[in-house]
């Protein structure tokens, strides 16, 4: 079979892309989430079935339960879609298979850095800025707070990349709303998630009471401490004041990481920028490319002010991995995974594709949308906000909602499929998130959208 699919390579990756166009073409139809099902059950075939048979058979059988969470009325969790470039530049990573965790005779990490520049400038951030892309902003997360795991024991004597934790004390990491994967990434490094010393948040906020910071950071007298700031919030989109949080940490001597996942694309618009404002004075950023950058998953993007100290973290030396004569820096000693996917061609090519107007459009349009869906439902007798619509997220509920009227309602919407809802829980009441991040989503989607939510509730 592998002798015959090489001799029809052509025809099968042909077929596949006019399946995945048509797939495409149809995602604003597609029921927004699939209802799910139990699958028909794949054996090992003893003699395989060939790409085509075997595509044929996913077709048939299992694509009619994905989502269609590259459509413009996913709005659950906060999920992006794809722009048309970057699904070009993802389908070509596959197809090259570069490896870009070396130099290793390709320009894949050469493309990687040129990637990191065009990011930093389209966040505006200063050139001391150095990072490495990652899986997602999990791993961004992951890889900010290893670096400042190992500033935090050098600043104790101890270089933890070569002997450990052992012997060394808890590590504060002062923080008011975490995203849960930076609690993961907590628990990943050895730190726990009990490494958390909360701060309280502003009242009616989601966002850091300074004050409060400004209390415990002088309680730890100048002790290093690590500092986990918050732009934005995954359920109101709340942004810490990063400022006045540089300005503490610089002032108590604490390392300010801040997880950015997607509020990072503020900086993409005059009218959002402000939400940033200080961001360049971090020690860390983690943030998302397959979320509001619009390109297909596996991306997100780490940057640190520490390229020595980031580099020491993740030392990867090895007499076949000598790097030689190359002069262009060899990107595994700045990220967990030592073989890494080219990930940096979408990010490239959108780039380039759509520039700074073309990420201020859609970061606009989306907030523009969240803005309108906010306004209406502030309106109805249906719906209420439970939070004030930030930038491209609405955090609201049924009015007079119980847990069970929530899920029931969310369920019919499921059902519906016009629009796809996640829930969630804000000061104490069941809430449902609606959170914009696809460049194909209109105002005309937000009347189905608006639809929908009235159709579904009786
Ligand atoms: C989505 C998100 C993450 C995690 O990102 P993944 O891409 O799922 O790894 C972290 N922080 C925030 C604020 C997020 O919104």
């Amino acid at each position: 079979m592998l002798a015959l699919d090489g001799q029809q390579q052509a025809m099968i990756l042909e077929q596949a892309a006019q399946h995945a166009i048509a797939f495409l073409e149809a995602a604003g139809e597609r029921p927004a989430a699939a209802a799910q099902r139990p699958l028909p059950m794949a054996a090992l075939p003893e003699s395989g079935l060939g790409a085509q048979a075997s595509l044929e058979r996913f077709y048939a059988t299992i694509e009619p339960y994905l989502s269609g969470s590259s459509g413009p009325r996913y709005l659950g969790f906060v999920t992006g879609g794809s722009t048309p470039a970057a699904i070009a530049a993802d389908w070509l990573t596959s197809a090259y298979d570069q490896n870009a965790a070396l130099i290793g005779g390709s320009a894949a990490c050469a493309v990687e850095l040129q990637a990191l520049a065009l990011l930093r400038s389209l966040f505006d951030l200063p050139t001391s800025f150095e990072g490495a892309l990652v899986t997602g902003a999990t791993m961004a997360n992951f890889t900010g707070l290893a670096v400042a795991r190992q500033w935090w024991g050098e600043r104790r004597g101890i270089n933890i990349a070569e002997a450990g934790l052992a012997g060394l004390p808890a590590l504060p990491v002062l923080s008011a709303t975490p995203h849960v994967s930076a609690l993961k990434a907590l628990s990943m490094l050895g730190l726990g998630r009990r490494a958390i010393e909360p701060v309280p948040t502003l009242p009616g906020r989601e966002a850091m009471d300074m004050a409060a910071l400004e209390r415990q950071l002088q309680a730890h007298q100048g002790a290093p401490v690590v500092v986990l700031a918050s732009a934005c919030t995954v359920n109101t989109a709340d942004f810490d004041d990063l400022e006045a949080a540089a300005a503490l940490c610089r002032q108590h001597g604490a390392w300010l990481h801040v997880d950015a996942a997607f509020g990072l694309f503020a900086a993409c618009s005059p009218e959002y920028s402000h939400w940033v404002k200080g961001i360049g004075q971090a020690d860390s950023i983690a943030a998302d490319g397959h979320k509001w950058l619009n390109v297909p998953y596996d991306c997100g993007f780490v940057f640190t002010r520490h390229l020595a100290l980031h580099e020491r973290t993740f030392q990867t030396s090895a007499s076949y991995l000598d790097p030689g004569a190359n002069t262009v820096p060899e990107l595994l000693h700045r990220t967990p995974e030592n073989s890494r996917r080219f990930r940096a061609l979408p990010v490239w090519v959108a780039l380039l594709a759509y520039g700074r107007e073309g990420y201020c459009e859609i970061v606009e349009s989306n907030c523009g949308a969240a803005a309108a869906l906010g306004e209406w439902i502030s309106t109805s007798s249906e719906f209420e906000l439970l939070a004030p619509v930030r930038l491209n997220i609405v955090c609201f509920a049924l009015t007079e909602g119980t847990a069970e009227g929530t899920k029931a309602f969310l369920k019919q919407l499921e059902t519906d499929g016009r629009v796809y809802l996640t829930p969630t829980t804000y000061a104490g009441r069941p809430g449902i998130r609606a959170a914009f991040s696809n460049w194909r989503t209109t105002l005309e989607d937000l009347a189905v959208i608006q639809a929908a939510m009235r159709d579904c509730l009786s």
